[in-house]
């Protein structure tokens, strides 16, 4: 899955939580003491130091969501090493993630700068993966037209197909295909 995850997705964040504790400390020490003022009436420093108190959850917040996405995008790369082709359909990643539209999270995430190597399409209804799942480069693929009904069948040599249509088992063509 590390095909998938970009640099800023791996890093680790240690210091960037430390200094939202700290943060946090002087948020909360500000709101404080921004009650104490208002409380003696003196809204102006009150006013004051509520704004400086909110500025400092700021990083927190910051360090809160990057920790979110960076969640979130393990289970997309997760997702995406599992996949047995070089796509995988967005319906089978509903189940697989948190997100209620994964497609609009896939992009999110790109954008973000945390996952690479796949683009969403929409006319297809998938996410397009350009680095081969290390499952796929193990194996060798085909796509077979299935002998009951017709339908594009994707098999491996080791593991024989299931027609998605009719059910049928399609196993993987011989010399013909071979490399
Ligand atoms: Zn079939």
């Amino acid at each position: 899955m590390e095909e998938f995850l970009t640099e800023k997705a791996r890093g680790q964040s240690r210091g960037r939580a430390a200094w939202s504790v700290v943060a946090a400390v002087f948020g909360v020490a500000f709101l404080c003491v921004s009650g104490d003022f208002l409380s003696d009436g003196n809204t102006g420093s009150g006013g004051i130091s509520i704004v400086l108190g909110l500025a400092c959850f700021l990083p927190v917040w910051k360090t809160v969501r990057a920790a979110l996405l960076r969640r979130q995008t393990r289970q997309f790369a997760s997702a995406f090493a599992g996949a047995e082709g070089a796509s995988i359909r967005l319906e089978k990643l509903r189940g697989q993630v948190s997100a209620k539209d994964p497609a609009a999270a896939v992009n999110r995430l790109i954008g973000a700068g945390y996952l690479r190597n796949c683009t969403v399409d929409l006319n297809k209804n998938a996410v397009l993966l350009h680095a081969p799942s290390k499952l796929v480069e193990q194996m060798e693929a085909a796509e077979v037209e299935c002998p009951h009904c017709g339908a594009s069948v994707r098999v491996y040599r080791k593991r024989p197909g299931v027609c998605a249509f009719c059910g049928s088992e399609v196993s993987f063509p011989g010399a013909r295909e071979q490399r």
